[in-house]
């Protein structure tokens, strides 16, 4: 019947060990291992009392030789467990010494049992109770000590007690069937509470094993990037750190990389974030695909990853592995129907020779990273001695740049646009020009990153724009300022406003004003690119999308922009005549600017060739060193004057 196997089956798993339940078996292993020696003490130092009061009337092989053998034995196993203890038992050591102790605890009590009983006959009245005494009182100690190890404790109780029972009951004595009675009461007792200190015991184990099995999924979550299932920058700068202790303590070499997608803002505006997401967990999987063991990639962010490399080889090696990850993810994306292109640009740092430490490290990569970019030169950088200095001369540029007094050492230069229609200068752009008392001049090109970087642009801006329009002022009424805006010039709307405000006080009129704007500034934040400019249009100014062709902007994101110029960047216009697909951009460009409905100005004519094909692919606007350099304010008026004789050349 089921009952029947119910209990069974209850008794059965009461008297083993619960060998499927490692984290069990090694709390119990702890706790009962600290009560051991208290149980053998109780066990041996009651047992030799009871020899004592019996050494004049029971032979010497029982109150002697017996114990003594006993004494021994329990030695053994003391001595035994002492060396093999172990303060972090393996799972299996925990079992197979929990189940021994198992195996050992029956033959143990019944061997004290049959002494004690061996002994009874021998004595009166009053040592036969003590042996009585003993047989109970020891076993309860012995159960307590065992209170950890149920099935242990089970045996003992099931032998010790059912001996006694059985036995004082059928001494026939009055005073012994009650003392059984008395013991078999305390063992039922005793079980109960067992069961119920055992469950309790059981559960507090299961509870912190969820626990920890919790924490340690939290531990795991907040390690993971889950977009990618990569690891996140959290535990990609645990890693970093680990990596250069590692290496400075082998004297070991290692590279850090960090890869960023280009071209993955636009992606997001165009097709949406869940596109945008999907691309990242592609592109992700394709990096991952081209990593061996000793290569761990991570998500930093955005569109950014790292790469550890741990095995770097050369760096003709490295460079081959940058590459290779670029071109992996030049490839065409497919998602959703959509066929996706994008790049990437890699900064590589190597470590200990281009860095001390993880922080170094990972700016020097950054800085590789952006440097490269920066110069469009090549798709992979690695951190070189002259990028070093480099960064030593941005450092030095930073400390002067912070105590400059801009109303003195900055000025602006102006380079002449013109039109080659009327053959008039049509503009001028206004260039900043820094003379800085300790480093002497310093170009834009140096100076305006770091000032954007540092914050300082925004108050530099105004004082260049006040100085710009005060010049302009002077100029006669048909010739035009176009004036070279920071994308962090339109990043808030206060800032724009205070901009609005100045050009509002000046003596010059917005709608002789073109403000020049970089792509960079529409994909940062394309809201708030179209609210900033959109106010300095309702202002009359016009807007001028500067450097046009080098980025990645889409068509539809340029033309949610109020816009009224494009520059077309000098990088297709140098050399136009000899090379043919510049000239198949520009003329492309030009008849989108047309078609737009845009003015379109070319920049950086250097040569007359240049100006020939120019002229002949229906270029109206140019500026370059053709026609001038940028010119002091000094040198405008003379400029303005001799411009015929120059038309003629
Ligand atoms: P940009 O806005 O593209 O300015 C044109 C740059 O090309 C100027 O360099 C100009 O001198 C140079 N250039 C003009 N014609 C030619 C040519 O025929 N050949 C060559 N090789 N170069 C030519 P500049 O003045 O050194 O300025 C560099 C950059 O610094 C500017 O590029 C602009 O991005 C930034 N910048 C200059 N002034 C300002 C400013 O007042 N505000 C802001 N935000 N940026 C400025
Ligand atoms: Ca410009
Ligand atoms: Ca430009």
């Amino acid at each position: 019947m089921s009952w029947h196997r119910e209990i069974w089956r209850g008794v059965k798993q009461g008297f083993s060990i619960e060998q499927d339940n490692p984290l069990l078996l090694k709390a119990q292993y702890k706790a009962f291992s600290t009560q051991l020696p208290l149980m053998y003490f109780i066990l041996l130092v009651n047992s030799w009392i009871l020899s004592s009061t019996h050494i004049d009337s029971a032979p010497h092989w029982l109150t002697l030789d017996y114990p003594a053998i006993l004494t021994v034995v329990c030695f053994i196993r003391f001595i035994f467990w002492l060396r093999s203890r172990n303060r972090d038992p393996t799972d299996e050591t925990a079992r197979q010494t929990l189940k021994r102790t198992s195996l050992i605890a029956a033959p143990i009590a019944l061997s004290f049992t049959v002494w004690a009983i061996l002994l009874f006959p021998y004595g009166n009245a009053y040592q036969q109770s003590h042996v009585a005494f003993y047989m109970g009182i020891t076993v309860i100690g012995c159960i307590f000590c065992l209170m950890h190890l149920r099935s242990a404790a089970l045996i003992t109780t099931a032998v010790v007690n059912t001996s006694f029972v059985i036995f004082f009951a059928s001494t026939g004595k009055p005073t012994f069937i009650a003392t059984s009675l008395n013991v078999a009461m305390v063992s039922a007792t005793m079980l109960i509470i067992l069961h119920i200190y055992y469950r309790d015991f059981k559960h507090l184990i299961d509870a912190q094993a969820q626990a920890e099995a919790l924490s340690n999924e939290n531990f795991h979550l907040a390690n993971m990037d889950s977009l990618t299932m990569l690891p996140n920058r959290r535990k990609f700068f645990t890693e970093l750190k680990a990596c250069c202790t590692q290496a400075a303590n082998k004297g070991s070499r290692f590279v850090l990389g960090i890869l960023d997608l280009d071209g993955f803002k636009p992606v997001n505006d165009l097709y949406g974030h869940s596109i945008g997401d999907k691309l990242l967990f592609t592109a992700g999987k394709r990096i991952q695909q081209l990593c061996d063991e000793h290569t761990h990639l991570a998500r930093l962010g955005g569109d950014e990853f790292a790469l550890i490399i741990t095995r770097p080889g050369n760096n003709e090696a490295l460079l081959a592995f940058g590459n290779r990850v670029c071109n992996s993810l030049r490839q065409p994306f497919t998602i959703a129907g959509n066929s996706i292109h994008i790049s990437a640009s890699i900064g590589l740092a190597t470590y200990p020779d281009m860095a001390s430490n993880a922080t170094e490290l990972f700016e020097h990569a950054d800085y590789a990273l952006y440097h490269g970019k920066r110069n469009n030169r090549s798709k992979v950088t690695l951190f070189s001695a002259s990028h070093r200095n480099l960064i030593q001369q941005e450092a030095s540029i930073e400390q002067a740049l912070r105590k400059a007094d801009f109303e003195q050492e900055l000025e602006v230069y102006f380079q002449p646009i013109i039109n080659l229609e009327t053959g008039k200068t049509a503009a001028f752009e206004a260039l900043a020009r820094w003379h800085s008392p300790i480093l002497g001049p310093v170009s834009p090109a140096q100076f305006i990153p770091i000032a954007e970087r540092t914050g300082i642009i925004n108050k530099q801006t105004r004082i260049l724009l006040g100085k710009a329009l005060a010049t302009a002022a002077k100029w006669p009424a048909d010739i035009r300022l176009s004036f070279n805006l920071s994308v962090h010039d339109l990043s808030s709307r206060s800032i724009v406003e205070r901009l609005v405000s100045l050009i509002k006080q000046a003596n010059f009129d917005p709608q002789r004003l073109d403000m020049e704007i970089t792509e960079t500034a529409i994909i940062r934040d394309l809201d708030q690119a179209k609210w900033a400019t959109e106010k300095l249009r309702k202002l009359g100014c016009g807007i001028s999308l500067d450097d046009f062709g080098t980025g990645y902007s889409s068509l539809n994101q340029l033309h949610a922009l109020s816009l009224t110029k494009i520059k077309i960047d000098r990088s297709f216009v140098t050399g136009i005549e000899q090379n043919l697909a510049s000239l198949k951009i520009v003329k492309s460009l030009l008849a989108l600017s047309r078609d737009m409905g845009l003015d379109c100005i070319i920049e950086g004519v250097e040569t007359q060739a240049e100006l020939q094909v120019i002229r002949e692919i229906g270029g109206i606007m140019v500026q370059g060193y053709f026609y001038s350099s940028p010119i002091p304010e000094t040198a405008i008026p003379s400029w303005l004057a001799d411009r015929p004789a120059l038309l003629s050349q």
